[in-house]
């Protein structure tokens, strides 16, 4: 029998167990990923029903037992209301969500996951920010915390650090005008696009939702993330299937 302990976390995932359980999957500061059981919590008066929704952030109590972790009890900081009662904004946060919970592992420092997701599901409840410019941000940050971000601050073949107009997907990084030659899948970026690839990559989680861009850097942003996720991230995400079948609805 272990004692109860209390972790930081969000709820990515939940899962309808028998009548009234569910099976929530969280993502912690103090444990990475981990699952437990929420007993009752779908019936309607049990105080765990709202804490064990999606997106729920805050502290969970959870007994350790020797199979599984049951939840006890939950105090919970946000719920992200705001996000839930935007219909095209829920689906970005299912979706970051989803790839949390595909790149999170249990017993891992996940602690920069954590900050990122909640950050992200921050700015898509802000009306700021255009949700297709925080999915872009999220997936390339998301990448850069598991060291799987495209070098985009050098010449992959001769080292310069000026005039990085050339991408190649397949390579993972950037070419100089000189060498791109022998690159054939070089596609040409903006000197902005570039940049808002570097500041992504080397900002703090905190600093990422400080900037806009113009439509033709989102257009490149959402070329090259593409096709890269494409070639790099071998999982499809349900998701991401709703979320794109939404975008080309609404344009
Ligand atoms: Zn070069």
């Amino acid at each position: 029998m272990g004692p109860n302990i209390t972790v930081t976390g969000m709820v990515l995932q939940v899962m309808p167990i028998g009548e009234y359980d569910k099976r929530i999957t969280l993502l912690t500061k103090e444990r990475g990923k981990m699952t437990a059981f929420a007993r009752g919590a779908r019936r309607p008066n049990s105080q765990l029903l709202a804490a064990t929704n999606p997106f729920s952030f805050g502290e969970f109590e959870v007994f350790e037992g020797r199979s599984a972790c049951t939840l006890a009890r939950a105090s919970i900081q946000n719920y992200f209301r705001e996000l839930a009662a935007d219909f095209a904004a829920t689906y970005y946060g299912f979706y970051f969500l989803e790839f949390a919970d595909y790149y999170c592992q249990e017993n891992n420092d996940e602690r920069e996951m954590l900050k990122l997701l909640y950050q992200s599901l921050r700015a898509l409840e802000s009306p700021a920010y255009d949700n297709r410019l925080v999915r872009l941000v999220f997936e390339l940050k998301a990448l850069a915390i598991n060291g799987e971000a495209p070098n985009v601050f050098s010449c992959l073949k001769c080292g310069a650090k000026e005039e990085l107009h050339w991408f190649s997907v397949k390579r993972g990084g950037t070419f100089c005008a000189e060498c791109r030659e022998e690159i054939a899948d070089a596609v040409r970026l903006s000197e902005s696009t570039v940049y808002t690839m570097q500041y992504v990559i080397s900002a703090r989680v905190e600093k990422l939702y400080t900037f806009t861009v113009s439509a033709e850097v989102l257009g490149e942003l959402q070329r090259v993330m593409e096709s890269y996720l494409d070639h790099y991230v071998a999982h499809s995400f349900k998701s991401l299937k709703i979320l794109n079948d939404t975008d080309h609805f609404t344009g």
